[in-house]
């Protein structure tokens, strides 16, 4: 049974988020200044698909300019860097998001290391990555924001706070932990060598998990009244044969020991939404200086 007053409901975060959002899209636009994204896709993804649906909605919503332009999963790394030399040198163009997954010829950091980084709205760029390791936050990477800003809605007093982030992938799990060490957190990072995974994620006030593996944290793995951030998104099919969403938590064990929880579909995932269209107003507002 889901207890709502434990659950971080992401799209109430969002929402809050959206009205500072669209406040700023609008006095751009009116400026004549208004931030246009560029969306590349590649290749056929079921996924992305949802992705890109759902972000250009909420960019319309906002008053975003939103083009999506698909490319055949045959277009070549020479070609696919030249489109964006070419979006970089729009003017009407404020920001590029390449959405995942794109094939495996196609590098991904490569890709995103050609993006202008006053134009990364993804903060993906290494200087938007470097950013985060000297605490000049600009634009953060969209997941790794979101997940720290729902652990602020908790209330938790984030200096000295003991985390665990299991999970250490460049996009996800490693800025988050720089993200908490510029807010005076002690954090620990766990992953797949780590050894005893319970040992440390049943020491944390705050577990946050970016694995991509249903059910791997589950209730006794959580000390309690810890918040469990769950970044996950794992597609399953239950026992009746449905195919669902679920994060990497098992969220109803979690949810009787946990203080806190997100809930997977509507934690992370739109909260990730609003902080790609709070990076766009950015993007706009620094290019037209
Ligand atoms: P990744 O595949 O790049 O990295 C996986 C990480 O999990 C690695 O650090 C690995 O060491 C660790 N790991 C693997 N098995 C483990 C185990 N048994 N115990 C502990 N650690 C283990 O993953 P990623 O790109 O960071 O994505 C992780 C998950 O987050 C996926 O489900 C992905 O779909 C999701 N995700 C969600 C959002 C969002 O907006 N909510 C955005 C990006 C990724």
């Amino acid at each position: 049974m889901t207890n709502n007053y434990k659950t971080l409901d992401g799209r109430v975060v969002a929402g809050a988020m959206y009205e500072d959002i669209s406040r700023r899209a609008t006095e751009l636009v009116a400026r004549g200044f208004g931030p246009n994204l560029v969306s590349i896709s590649v290749g056929e993804s079921e996924a992305s698909r949802l992705y890109v649906r759902n972000q250009k909605r909420t960019a319309q919503k906002l008053g975003i300019g939103f083009d999506e332009r698909e490319f055949s999963g045959d277009i070549s790394i020479g070609e696919l860097t030249g489109i964006i030399g070419e979006l970089n040198a729009d003017p009407r163009v404020t920001g590029i998001i390449i959405q995942r997954p794109v094939p495996d010829h196609l590098p991904v950091r490569t890709l995103q290391a050609k993006i202008h980084p006053l134009k990364d709205v993804e903060g993906m760029h290494p200087s938007s990555i470097g950013n985060i390791v000297y605490n000049e936050l600009v634009m953060g990477p969209c997941t790794a924001v979101a997940s720290v800003e729902l652990l602020k809605k908790t209330g938790l007093e984030l200096k000295g706070l003991e985390v665990v982030i299991i999970g250490h992938s460049e996009i996800v799990g490693k800025p988050i932990a720089f993200l908490l060490m510029s807010e005076g957190a002690t954090v620990t990072v766990c992953h797949h060598m780590t050894r005893n995974l319970r040992v440390h994620s049943r020491s944390a006030d705050a577990v946050f998990v970016a694995v991509g593996k249903p059910g791997l944290v589950t209730g006794d793995m959580i000390k309690p009244g810890a918040a469990l951030i769950d970044i996950g998104i794992n597609q399953i099919t239950d026992e009746d044969g449905n195919s669902k969403v679920v994060g990497d938590a098992d969220f109803d064990s979690c949810l009787e020991t946990a203080g806190w929880i997100t809930p997977v579909p509507g934690g992370v995932g739109p909260v990730t939404v609003a902080v790609l269209m709070r990076n766009s107003v950015i993007a706009a507002g620094l290019i037209n200086q």
